[in-house]
């Protein structure tokens, strides 16, 4: 629903969570600044993927590696040669595009033919209806599944082959046009690397390029050791980074999707060569059980196990979640065999081994990674808790229904008026409280108004002072999404807010 991604877009603008980069001079495409809201919302994000990789595991610990790397860490990894985008562009409108992308769009029109033949066959037949029998039996439904199939296998392997001539010719049978101008007259398809370089000290010393990192992985590889060395590390063992990574993205679209400069939030576990299969399940697991405990809705989740690897892996798979645009890719799960350790070793001529004292054995360990978009996990947040009301006195509001824990703010309090002490009273609750909970003071505007601008940026809990607090020592706490309060003592609130406001 792409009117849904406007709302989202300007909904963030106007409260404060995400403003388009370098606004007055009329921005910068596909660059975004996280305004005082989001910073909180994406520090929550942060902190929350910090705690179940790091602090909840023994043998998982973190690193902060610079954004500047050797030049031949790039080189080892393979992004220098192959880091590469098919381009196209067509001549007629003079757009740009992906090749695969393209592609893959005429995948997704098959798809959507599928999901609609299912919609009919699931309304004509009710109860009775077996989806998975359906799939395996309907002719039309085959139809579009042996297109994708086709499509996707020819994709895959021209790519993986460097084919790019196929890749135009493929183009060409789908009889793909231009979304924007409708015309077919393609440009041939050629590479793009996607790294960013730029030059390290000053050109009289003999300028040396290197590269903003495209992934934070390779901070993490080149440090393993160092790591492992002084941290005692027995294997398996996993090294987690939060960090800027950068790609110079063809088309970059799709708010905060897809954009040149981005945060990651990846961790390498380096185990025995052989048990990798078991951890790559194991991880799959523990990753999609990690988003469903955050309750954006488990539904909103799937796997797409990629059937064509990248030349690094020997099993992947991304965990997709339900956008505004559809089911996207927001983490991948990686089976990274030893390929990174061992182009390290060769490159640059330092034993990369783990010596196992059990085997008494040295060898360079498989890694399996888990890596996911920070932008995209607060994407995926912001379109699941975007949801407009109707109340029951017909009035209307628009409320973020944010997980309480990654809420940017806990609580908001409130004094019912600006008079006769209620200000007061409500500031020593607050002084009392925004140690343990990131909390907002509001006076302004009826009571009304001020519900409506904690809901619109999700703040679970408002706190109201009014003439009884001052009597009886007790408060209203009013609940964002059911809309119920309830009257507490002051000395429970904080027990309370914990209870609510904790994972
Ligand atoms: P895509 O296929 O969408 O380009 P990818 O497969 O290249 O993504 P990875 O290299 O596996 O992505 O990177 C891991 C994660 O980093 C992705 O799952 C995604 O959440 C995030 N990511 C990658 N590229 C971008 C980008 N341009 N903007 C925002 N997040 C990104």
């Amino acid at each position: 629903d792409d009117n849904l991604l406007k709302k989202i877009t300007s909904h963030a603008k106007e409260y404060g969570f995400i403003f388009p980069s370098s606004e007055i001079y009329d921005g910068l495409a596909a660059a975004y600044d996280y305004g005082q809201n989001g910073v909180e919302l994406k520090n929550n994000i942060k902190e929350y993927w910090w705690k179940a990789m790091v602090q909840m595991n023994e043998n998982i610990v973190g690193i902060d590696a610079s954004i500047f790397m050797h030049p031949s860490t790039w080189k080892a990894s393979g992004h220098v040669d192959a880091f590469n985008d098919p381009m196209i562009d067509n001549k007629d409108s003079k757009k740009r595009y992906r090749a695969d992308v393209l592609i893959e769009d005429v995948i997704k029109k098959y798809e959507a033919k599928i999901e609609k033949e299912v919609a009919k066959a699931q309304r004509r037949f009710g109860d009775s209806f077996d989806k998975e029998q359906f799939l395996a039996t309907n002719p039309n439904v085959k139809r579009s599944q042996d297109k994708i199939d086709e499509i996707e296998t020819r994709l895959g392997s021209s790519l993986a082959k460097g084919d790019l001539a196929d890749v135009k010719a493929l183009i060409e049978e789908l009889g793909i046009a231009d979304p924007v101008s409708g015309s077919k007259n393609w440009t041939d398809v050629r590479q793009f690397n996607l790294m960013f370089s730029t030059e390290l000290g000053s050109v009289a010393e003999g300028a040396n390029k290197i590269y903003l990192r495209p992934e934070t992985a390779q901070g993490i590889f080149v440090n393993y050791l160092n790591v492992q060395k002084t941290g005692r590390m027995k294997l398996p063992f996993g090294i987690a980074q939060i960090g800027k990574a950068f790609r110079n993205e063809i088309i970059a679209r799709q708010f905060i999707f897809r954009m040149r400069e981005f945060e990651q939030m990846e961790m390498q576990f380096f185990v025995k060569p052989g048990e990798e299969m078991t951890w790559y399940e194991s991880w799959k697991a523990k990753r999609i059980a990690w988003h469903k405990a955050l309750g954006l809705g488990e539904d909103n989740y799937r796997f797409h196990d990629h059937i064509n690897l990248a030349h690094y892996a020997n099993a992947a798979t991304d965990v997709e979640f339900n956008f505004p645009m559809g089911f996207k890719e927001l983490e991948g799960v990686h089976s990274r065999t030893d390929f990174d350790l061992k182009a390290h070793e060769e490159l640059s001529g330092k034993k990369l081994q783990f010596f196992d004292h059990e085997e008494n054995k040295s060898y360079v360990p498989y890694v399996i990674e888990t890596s996911i978009g920070l932008d995209r996990m607060f994407l995926a947040v912001m379109s699941s808790a975007y949801t407009e009301e109707t109340l029951e006195d017909g009035s209307e509001r628009t409320v973020m229904k944010i997980p309480a824990a990654l809420a940017p703010y806990k609580v908001a309090v409130l004094p019912l008026v600006k008079k006769d002490g209620l200000p007061e009273k409500a500031r020593e609750i607050l002084s009392d409280l925004r140690f343990d909970f990131n909390c907002q003071y509001d006076e302004k505007d009826a009571i009304g108004k001020r519900y409506r601008r904690q809901d619109a940026i999700g703040t679970p809990f408002c706190v109201t002072v009014d003439y009884d607090t001052l009597e009886d020592n007790t408060v209203t706490i009013r609940d964002r999404d059911d809309l119920s309060q309830i009257r507490v003592s002051i000395d429970e609130l904080k027990a309370k807010l914990k209870e609510s406001c904790s994972l």
